[in-house]
C-alpha cells in the first residue's frame, strides 16, 4: 500500500465534548494503513509542506508518496461507525412504520429474514446491501445477520472482500418467534454459533501478513425473550471460552411490552439488563441496542460492567418505542455509540442518526423545561414573591440537562462508537498509531445535493476552524452519499463518489 500525505482541514472528535477543527493539518498515513503523524498547523503551501514532511524524514517528492490535496469545501473526518444494524432486513427499509416492536417482528421482519434461508438471495442481498453501506461513509459497522448460519458466513465474506471493518452475527433465536422462524433447539443454535466464529477468525487477512484483521465475530442473542436460558448460558460461555473474549451485541429496554415479556420470562432477575449479567452476558464488550426504558439501577449496572449503548434515535421514533437519555448516560460515564438499526430505523446513513439523535436530546431538554415551568406554575406564591417567567433548565449536569453540541454528535458517529466496540485505540480519530479510517467530504456544488449551499466566494476563501465546524455541521444535518468522495478503511479506499480526485 503507498504512503500517503493528506494536506489541508480536518475535523476530530477527542472526547464526548471536545472537538479539534484544524484548517491545515499535515497528516501522514504508512504502509500499513496507519497513521504515523499529524501535525496540526502547517502553512497551505508546497514549501511548508515539504519541510514539515522532512521534519518526520518523509520527502514528498518520492514518487511512491500519495499526496491528497482537498478542493475548497473538502475536508477530512473519521470514518462513521454504525454500532447496530440489520443487514437482512435492508429490503424492508420504509415499510411496517404502523406497527410498534413485537408486531412489527411478527408481521414484517421475521417474514423476510426468513428468505435467507437461500443462499442465492443472502449473496445478491448482502452484496448490495454493504456496498450501500459504505457509499455512505459507514467505515465500522455491526451487523446483525438472519438465524442461517450459511448466509451470515456469506455476509462475513462479503463484508471481508470489500475491505470494511466489521462484527458479523448470527442471530440466536430459539423460542417466541415464528414457528418456521426459529431455531430448533440451544444446542443446534450455539454450535453454529461456534461454527461461524470459527469461520470469521478463519478468513485469511486482508493485506501482508502483519495486517490486522478487519472483520470480528459478534455472539448475537437476538434479545431475552427470543432464547431459553439454556441457550444464553451457553453463549455466556461461549464468549468467555476465548483467549480474548468475543464481542456481544442483542437488544435491551426498547419497547414496553418487551419489558414486561422479559420481566414475565424472568421473574428471577431484577430487570431486564440483570437478565444479560445473570448469564454472562454483560461486559466490557457487549453492545446493548436502545436502552429507552432503562432504570437508574439498570445505568448503574451497565456502567459498572464496562457495557455501553447503542443509540438509535431514528428506530426508536419510527417503531413509537421512546427516548434514551443519552446526556444521562454521558454524564454517568457509560459508553454510547449511535445505530442506524435497519429497517427498524428507516435510513441507513449514520447521518439521519446525527440529526435524529440530536432532536432526541432536544425533545429532552425541552421537556425538562416544560417541567420546570409547570413547576413554577403550581406552586401558589405570594404575589410579591412570584418570579418572572423561567424557561431556564435546573442545575446542570455536562450532557443531561442540554442538547447535544456539534462536537459531542461527531463524537457519537466516530470515537464513541469506536469506544463501544472497544476499538477507541484503534479507529475514532487521527490520532497517530490509530487506523486511518477516513472520509474526504465534499460541500461543493458539484455534489449535487441540493440541500448543501455553496457561495461563489467559497471557492477563493481560505478556510478557519469556525468555517470548517461550519462545514462539519453542514455535513451531519444535510449531507448524504453525494457529499462523501472518498472512504478509507485501514488505509485502503474502498468507496466513494471519487469526484474531487
Ligand atoms: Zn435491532
Amino acid at each position: 500500500m503507498a504512503r500517503t500525505l493528506y494536506h489541508g482541514p480536518l475535523a476530530h472528535a477527542l472526547a464526548p465534548a471536545a472537538l479539534d477543527a484544524l484548517p491545515a493539518a499535515l497528516l501522514a498515513v504508512d504502509d500499513t494503513g496507519r497513521i504515523a503523524w499529524l501535525d496540526t498547523h502547517v502553512a497551505p503551501s508546497p514549501d511548508a509542506r515539504r519541510a514539515a514532511a522532512a521534519h518526520h524524514g518523509w520527502d514528498v517528492d518520492d514518487p511512491l508518496l500519495r499526496l491528497v490535496l482537498p478542493r475548497p469545501g473538502q475536508f477530512l473526518v473519521p470514518g462513521l461507525v454504525d454500532t447496530h444494524t440489520h443487514a437482512p432486513q435492508f429490503p424492508n427499509i420504509a415499510s411496517g412504520g404502523q406497527y410498534e416492536l413485537l408486531d412489527w417482528l411478527s408481521n414484517v421482519t421475521f417474514p423476510r429474514e426468513a428468505r435467507f434461508a437461500h443462499p442465492a438471495y443472502a449473496r445478491k442481498t448482502y452484496a448490495a446491501v454493504v456496498d450501500r453501506i459504505i457509499s455512505l461513509g459507514t467505515t465500522t459497522c455491526c451487523y446483525y445477520g438472519t438465524l442461517h448460519l450459511e448466509a451470515t458466513k456469506i455476509l462475513a465474506d462479503i463484508v471481508h472482500h470489500r475491505g470494511q471493518r466489521a462484527f458479523v452475527g448470527k442471530c440466536n433465536m430459539d423460542r417466541n418467534c415464528a414457528p418456521t422462524y426459529q431455531e430448533a433447539s440451544a444446542e443446534e443454535s450455539l454450535a453454529q454459533t461456534a461454527d461461524l466464529v470459527d469461520y470469521i477468525h478463519s478468513l485469511p487477512h486482508p493485506g501482508p501478513p502483519a495486517s490486522p484483521r478487519l472483520v470480528h465475530p459478534i455472539i448475537t442473542p437476538r434479545f431475552a425473550l427470543a432464547c431459553t436460558n439454556t441457550l444464553l448460558a451457553s453463549l455466556g460461555h461461549l464468549a468467555a471460552s476465548h483467549v480474548s473474549p468475543l464481542a456481544i451485541q442483542t437488544h435491551v429496554a426498547e419497547n414496553s411490552a418487551e419489558v414486561e415479556f422479559t420481566k414475565q420470562l424472568f421473574p428471577e432477575c431484577l430487570s431486564y439488563t440483570h437478565v444479560y449479567d445473570a448469564y454472562g452476558l454483560l461486559g466490557p464488550r457487549t453492545i446493548l441496542a436502545h436502552g429507552c426504558l432503562l432504570g437508574n439501577h439498570e445505568l448503574e449496572l451497565i456502567k459498572e460492567r464496562g457495557a455501553g449503548i447503542s443509540h438509535c434515535p431514528t428506530s426508536n421514533f419510527n417503531l413509537r418505542s421512546g427516548i434514551a437519555n443519552v446526556g444521562k448516560m454521558l454524564d454517568m460515564g457509560i459508553k454510547v455509540g449511535l445505530g442506524t438499526d435497519v429497517s427498524g430505523g428507516f435510513a441507513p446513513s449514520i447521518l439521519v442518526a446525527v440529526r435524529d439523535a440530536s432532536t432526541a436530546s432536544k425533545i429532552i431538554s425541552f421537556q425538562k423545561n416544560t417541567a420546570a415551568i409547570a413547576r413554577d406554575a403550581s406552586a401558589p406564591l405570594p404575589e410579591e414573591l412570584i418570579p418572572p417567567p423561567s424557561i431556564a433548565p435546573l442545575p446542570a449536569a455536562e450532557f443531561s440537562e442540554a442538547h447535544l453540541s456539534l462536537a459531542t454528535l461527531l463524537y457519537l458517529a466516530t470515537l464513541g462508537g469506536a469506544s463501544l466496540c472497544s476499538l477507541e485505540d484503534t479507529i475514532g480519530n487521527f490520532l497517530p498509531g490509530k487506523a486511518f479510517d477516513a472520509l474526504l467530504v465534499s460541500v461543493r456544488p458539484e455534489t449535487g445535493n441540493p440541500c448543501v449551499w455553496w457561495e461563489d466566494e467559497d471557492e477563493s476563501k481560505a478556510v478557519t476552524a469556525d468555517g470548517l465546524q461550519s462545514m462539519l455541521e453542514t455535513f451531519l444535518f444535510a449531507g448524504d452519499d453525494r457529499n462523501i468522495d472518498s472512504v478509507w478503511v485501514q488505509g485502503r479506499l474502498i468507496g466513494g463518489t471519487g469526484q474531487g480526485n
